[in-house]
């Protein structure tokens, strides 16, 4: 059978912490572990990580980890009973004084001082996902006075966004310093930034990543109306990061959940084009929080997500705080796997016409030519060391699978990530430059990837030339005694 190209991020949460659950989660196809650190604390996080990677090797299974942070997500303070009913009509006050105290029904007080500069009157602040929307009439200096618009229950903590975008706190808070030493400490492979207003966020989020001693790949979650509003905005972040996040919770409740679906098939198409990874995330199975089937409608959300190309699609509470975590990861895989029989072609037009500048961008590229071309191409290998060159190949749609080789556990678990892509340890400096063809060709015979007559598309760089260095492709044919006998 045709192994899933579409990647799986779980979000590990109360519901996925204990070793039982983990195991099944990784058996079932979990690729990426998230660890959310807008919940639970550094060693929670750091007790799952333990368990994600001691049942990957059990099983021979690469997983990797994500920390996302919390980011600058401007919330709501605590009622005195934690919690009010909201009535349409009624007013409703938003308190930025530091002193305001417990909420009453009359308001609540909120942590962010620059509120009462970032909005104005007729705006519509949203809490709590959108569940609950307000009128701005009037801001005073340590006020905003508004309308209930859409009401109901409102407790504790709840999240605010402003229709539009526009309330702009810094990128990276102190919580968000810290929480980076212990990703760092935890050794991730993937950082979340979240809320990022342009590419310096991400830049200046890499500089801490790598001042705590991590390598991991920087993931932008595009959760902010301005980010969408035009290409230039993107573009900045796309360029700053390694992969970005189409964070369709916070973000369909600032651009309204109308634009929701283009805007998801522009991120995808630009990171794409730009070499960049990208996870589609928020509510893809939410009814599997509560129930072991998801919907016919969630099922055709993840499909037209494989189908628009994501590398990845995101479980958050379906697998975190949900009754069917594994059910869930199971679900998914199964939808991907469906999906893609329809998804790959071999016809691409990406970066047709365009000036490739780097040796080995022009190689991968040629590689996957030849591999969507040449009849009888069962395999794309990749000597790699940064894993850059399999991850500009699988940007180009094929229904071949890629192999990315590597000698460091760091590239191999990144791989996890890219759709289309699997990762093989593999140290090509054991063997002499005669005989590293035939060992390649022997270790995908041994695990069964190809068969006698097959063509193998390799590329590879000389050793010494390092991260970048790819600068040859072959063709290999596999030979009668590269297989097992009689299979
Ligand atoms: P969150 O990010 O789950 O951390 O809020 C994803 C989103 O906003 O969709
Ligand atoms: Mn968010």
């Amino acid at each position: 059978m045709q192994a899933r190209r579409t990647k799986i991020v779980a979000t590990l949460g109360p519901s996925s912490s204990s070793p039982e659950r983990i195991e099944a989660l990784v058996l079932a196809g979990m690729d990426v572990a998230r660890l959310n650190f807008s919940h639970g604390t550094a060693d929670e996080h750091r007790q799952r990580a333990e368990l994600v990677r001691e049942h990957a090797r059990r099983h021979g299974r690469y997983v990797a980890l994500m920390a996302d942070l919390q980011g600058p997500k401007i919330r709501i303070g605590r009622f005195a009973a934690g919690r009010v009913e909201l009535c349409e009509g009624q007013s409703f006050d938003l308190w930025t004084s530091p002193d305001a105290g417990l909420g009453t029904p009359a308001g609540v007080g909120v942590d962010f001082a620059p509120l009462t500069r970032d909005c104005g009157a007729g705006d519509e602040l949203l809490l709590d996902d959108g569940r609950i929307v307000l009128r701005v009439e009037k801001v005073e200096p340590d006020c905003v006075r508004t309308t209930v618009a859409v009401g109901g229950e409102l407790s504790d903590h709840k999240g605010i966004n402003r229709r539009g975008g526009g309330l702009s706190a810094p990128a990276l808070t102190e919580k968000d310093h810290r929480d980076i030493g212990h990703a760092a400490r935890i050794g991730v492979d993937f950082v979340a930034v979240s809320f990022p207003r342009r590419g310096q966020d991400i830049e200046q989020a890499r500089r801490l990543v790598r001042a705590a001693g991590s390598s991991a790949w920087l993931i932008a979650k595009i959760e902010r109306a301005e980010v969408v509003a035009d290409d230039e905005a993107l573009e900045d972040i796309i360029a700053a990061s390694d992969g970005v996040m189409v964070a369709r919770g916070d973000l369909g409740v600032e651009v309204g959940d109308a634009e929701l679906v283009a805007i998801q098939k522009r991120i995808i198409g630009h990171a794409r084009r730009c070499n960049k990874l990208v996870i589609t995330a928020t509510q893809m199975m939410e009814s599997m929080v509560a129930s072991p089937m998801p919907t016919r409608a969630e099922v055709s959300d993840v499909a037209n997500a494989v189908l628009d190309y994501t590398d990845a699609v995101m479980l958050s509470a379906e697998s975190a705080s949900g009754r069917y975590p594994v059910g869930a990861v199971q679900a998914m895989a199964r939808v991907c796997l469906g999906a893609e029989r329809h998804a790959s072609t071999d016809e691409s037009t990406h970066r047709l016409g365009e000036v490739i500048e780097r040796g080995d961008e022009a190689i991968a590229l040629s590689a996957m030519y030849a591999a969507n071309h040449f009849s009888g191409v069962a395999a794309v290998v990749s000597l790699t060391e940064s894993g850059h060159t399999p991850l500009i190949m699988s940007r180009i749609r094929s229904a071949v699978p890629i192999y990315a080789f590597s000698r460091h556990a760091t590239t191999l678990r990144r791989m996890t990530l890219v759709r289309g892509v699997s990762p093989v340890p593999f140290d090509a400096g054991e063997y002499p430059e005669s005989r590293l063809p035939a060992a390649i060709i022997a270790e995908l015979g041994h695990r069964g990837l190809v068969a006698q007559g097959d063509w193998v598309v390799l590329t590879r760089g000389d050793l010494e030339a390092g991260v970048g260095g790819t600068n040859a492709m072959t063709l290999w044919r596999v030979p009668g005694d590269a297989v097992g006998d009689g299979d």
